[in-house]
């Protein structure tokens, strides 16, 4: 995949001691369905006053090497991390894994299944458009995507650019949501293996948005084999919903963290810099960082495995 690095982050970060630290730790490039480059998302975060980012694209960590780099440039710290889409008693939720070892084997192996899966069901949506005479080519939407982990944004935006849907909003409505004609269940990882790929990558496991997956009644059950944190501050979360996560994490132990999700331009304004973790979770994230030289071992009855949700 080659995405050149076309536009300059455009300020520097105020330096450090003069500023309060503020995170975005869930940010998407367009190594997975956002529409920025890590330079770009990087030189965004700075101006927006960020002192930290992770890198969260959807089941691939490529894009993390450049985005180290661009924000070590800009005096930003950064945290490896992933989003995986996993599933827990036929509900989806989305586990974040930060600190990963981007060279750990069985996380490139698996991740390298995920995008496999996500590059078959493109196939699948496609044709699912055609039997409805929707003309669109899959080549069309992997050219547009031209990445690895392509997703249903992918075939959103295609959908509009070949003048199907006059919006990308209009593309779900009509086509991609669930039950929708060009819907394509996914085969996704389960929640317990997606928390065991990342302990064994040297990784925190954290339920993303939990305010978006209804996924509450499972977080007793994540939290026993090796939950590590919960995403409780996100563009979609109310201030309600922030508080009410806040205190499940506390009753839990869990580390706090939050980040906008932002995709670029997928959909309007870019999200990054709408919400601002307070530096106070980020340190207490760190502090509880496993040892690099001793990832923890997988949980016994987790061998990483695909179910059909
Ligand atoms: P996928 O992983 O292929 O199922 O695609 C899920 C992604 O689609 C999410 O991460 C969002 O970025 C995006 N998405 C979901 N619903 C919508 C929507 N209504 N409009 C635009 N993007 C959406
Ligand atoms: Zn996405
Ligand atoms: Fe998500
Ligand atoms: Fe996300």
């Amino acid at each position: 995949m080659n995405h050149p690095a076309t536009v300059q982050p455009p300020a520097r970060p105020p330096p450090a001691g003069q500023a309060p630290a503020f995170a975005d730790l869930h940010l998407h490039t367009l190594f997975s369905d956002g529409t920025f480059t890590p330079e770009e998302l990087a030189g965004h975060g700075a101006h927006f006053g960020l002192t930290a980012m992770s890198l969260t694209d959807h089941d691939t960590v490529e894009g993390c090497p450049r985005m180290a780099l661009a924000c070590q440039a800009l005096g930003v710290e950064f945290l490896s991390g992933a989003e995986l889409t996993a599933e827990m008693e036929g509900n989806e939720l989305h586990i974040l894994g930060y600190f990963l070892d981007l060279e750990n084997p069985t996380l490139q192996s698996e991740l390298k299944k995920f995008q496999a899966v996500r590059q078959r069901r493109i196939h699948e949506m496609v044709a699912r458009l055609n039997q409805i005479s929707i003309p669109l080519r899959a080549e069309s939407v992997f050219a547009l995507a031209n990445c690895h982990s392509p997703g249903r944004p992918h075939v959103g935006r295609a959908l509009v650019r070949e003048g199907f849907c006059s919006s990308l909003d209009e593309a779900f409505d009509r086509f991609l949501k669930k039950n929708r004609p060009a819907w394509v269940p996914k085969f996704k990882i389960s929640a317990l293996d997606a928390m065991a790929l990342i302990h064994q990558a040297g990784g925190l496991a954290v339920l993303a948005h939990p305010g978006l997956n209804h996924c509450d009644d499972a977080i007793p059950e994540l939290v026993a084999q090796g939950l590590d944190g919960m995403e409780c501050f996100h563009s979609k979360h109310t201030a309600a919903m922030t508080a009410y996560y806040l205190e499940i994490a506390a009753r839990h132990n869990l580390l706090v963290t939050g980040g906008s999700d932002c995709h670029g331009y997928s959909k309007g304004k870019p999200l990054i810099g709408g919400v601002k973790l307070p530096g106070i979770y980020f340190d207490k994230l760190k502090e509880r960082r496993p040892a690099p030289a001793a990832p923890r071992a997988p949980h016994p009855q987790s061998t990483p495995s695909h179910g059909l949700v």
